[in-house]
């Protein structure tokens, strides 16, 4: 038996396996397809999905492996990410199937347990734990478990079986998706405005395939159920349509479709069963949001429910994972819905996207849509104090008893860190009874404000209490102007995400 079983072992299922692992979790992937099959459907990382792999010590991997692009984009409409107030102002071009890889290998090295061809098919759950059933090619079989994770995807089985509704806007159009060889290619990419044609709008960009190219057709207002199957044919007629020839179409490797559906589950956890990732939600692959959403997800989840399973947190812990990244989703979905909304083809959109794309040149514009396509500009609702609380941390340069330091480096493990830059009294004497589970570290910092995405410059607090996913829990202001700086929201902040205290 395990602490928690996760069905799907794409990125978010992945990412979710090594967070929990990292707490000492005992954890079992459970994967429907056999092996890896190289189909890539996301082609990119942003910038916080490349912080979340700093903070665990493997950002260097996925950089090593893609290639950075400078630039964002709202509906094809260029943003300048580069002035952005990370470590990586840019978009990571990296192919899902790599970083799938990637997660994988870090898996192994974590000594986590997959097993491929275990397709999940039932569920059952009661105030004890989860009963699983899976077919394999050794038939059926029941695994027990104190958690499920459905990382399953999009038409989560998961979520059918827990009964978890699906709400949210149905497509208003039909993708379709082919990895081909053309014989007669365009130059180069075809991507933005140069693909929007009368009848709908394409795309050409290389495949992670060699000697292939990625295919991609739009036709608006045209719905097809979403079983119906895709065919060289099918993709081929939709070319012609749109961009008047099929570019000498040919020897598909992989063929697919998608929509602008935009749905998010009801409730992220009913009892013991939880869901992340596209299980939870899904949208139109607009300014490639989904993969990124998955590891958010991923990592919010992963140290709560490690604190539930080790007896750290109560249960009601895992409200919190629906209530911040339902939220924090709900925003991405109705970004996304506009992005589609401004691609269609016609004379009326053509102004709006004229309108827009001077609205973008304005720079608090720019930053504001970069900060929410690069998903830095993420708050969760932890309190009118400091205005960093619930943000990601920046990754500042610091000095530490243990020498010269990035803050990210501080969260390699996963464990909360109580970051104290003086100021604050009574720090140590609070953090006393949880000094088993949160990292006091003392350390000087010469920016005296700090740059956060979208809101500029913030003074800068005198201690920060950071949660494992990077987010501020506490913050202690440097000058006792009014924000949480006493003792008492401190231990009311650890209380709250990391349990009781030892001597309470
Ligand atoms: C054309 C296209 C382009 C995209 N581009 C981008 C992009 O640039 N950037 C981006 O961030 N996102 C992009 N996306 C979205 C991205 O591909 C998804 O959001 C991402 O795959 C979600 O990851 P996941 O792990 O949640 O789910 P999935 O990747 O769908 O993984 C689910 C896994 O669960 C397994 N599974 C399913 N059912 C079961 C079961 N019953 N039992 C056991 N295992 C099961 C599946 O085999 C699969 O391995 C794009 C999507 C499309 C269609």
């Amino acid at each position: 038996m395990a602490d928690v079983i996760i069905a799907g072992a794409g990125p978010t299922g992945l990412m979710l396996a090594c967070e929990l692992r990292l707490a000492g979790v005992d954890v079992l992937i459970l994967e429907r397809r056999a092996a890896l099959n190289g189909e890539s459907r996301a082609g990119g990382l942003h910038a916080r999905s490349v912080e979340l792999f700093d903070q665990r010590g493997i950002a260097d991997r996925f950089l090593a492996a893609g290639r950075k692009g400078p630039f964002g984009h709202f509906s094809f409409i260029p943003l300048d990410i580069g002035s952005l107030p990370t470590r990586y102002p840019f978009a990571l071009a990296i192919h899902q199937s790599r970083v799938e890889q990637l997660l994988e290998e870090r898996a192994r090295e974590l000594d986590v347990p997959l097993r491929r061809g275990a397709e999940v098919v039932g569920v059952r759950q009661n105030g004890s734990g989860v009963e699983v059933e899976i077919a394999s090619a050794e038939g059926a079989e029941r695994l027990r478990a104190d958690y499920l994770v459905g990382c399953d995807g999009g038409r989560s089985t998961v979520r059918k079986l827990a009964g978890i509704g699906f709400p949210g806007t149905p497509a208003t159009l039909t993708a379709l998706v082919g990895d081909v060889k053309l014989t007669d290619p365009p130059p180069g990419i075809v991507f933005g405005d140069e693909s929007r044609r009368e009848h709908g709008s394409f795309m050409i960009f290389d495949s992670d395939q060699p000697g292939l190219r990625r295919v991609i057709t739009m036709e608006f207002d045209k719905v097809t159920h979403r079983d119906t199957p895709v065919t060289l044919e099918t993709l081929r007629e939709a070319l012609v349509k749109i961009a008047g020839t099929d570019f000498g179409m040919h020897s598909p490797h992989w063929l697919s479709s998608f929509s602008d559906a935009a749905r998010q589950a009801e409730r992220y956890r009913d009892g013991r069963i939880l869901l992340a990732g596209d299980a939870a939600h899904i949208h139109f692959p607009s300014s490639g949001q989904g993969m990124n959403l998955g590891l958010q997800d991923a990592v919010n989840l992963g140290w709560k429910l490690a604190a539930v399973v080790n007896g750290q947190a109560p249960d009601e812990l895992l409200e919190s994972y629906h209530a911040e990244r339902h939220a924090a989703t709900e925003r991405t979905l109705d970004n996304i819905r506009a992005q589609t909304a401004l691609w269609r083809p016609d004379a009326l959109t053509d102004a709006l996207r004229d309108v827009f794309g001077a609205l973008v040149g304005i720079e608090d514009v720019n930053r504001y849509l970069g900060g929410a396509c690069t998903q830095l500009d993420v708050r969760y609702p932890l309190g009118d104090g400091h205005a960093i609380l619930g943000r990601r941390m920046p990754d500042l340069d610091i000095k530490t008893p243990y020498g010269p330091l990035r803050v990210f480096e501080l969260l390699a493990a996963a464990r909360p860190v109580l970051l104290d830059f003086g100021g604050v009294s009574g720090l140590h004497t609070a953090l006393a009874g949880w000094q088993d589970r949160v990292d006091l570290v003392e350390a000087q910092c010469q920016d005296d404000h700090w740059a956060l995405p979208v809101i500029g410059e913030v003074l800068a607090p005198a201690a920060v209490l950071l949660r494992p996913d990077g987010h501020v829990a506490w913050a202690g202001s440097a000058d006792g102007s009014g924000t949480d700086d006493d003792t008492a929201a401190l231990e009311a902040a650890l209380t709250r995400w990391f349990g009781q205290a030892n001597n309470s």
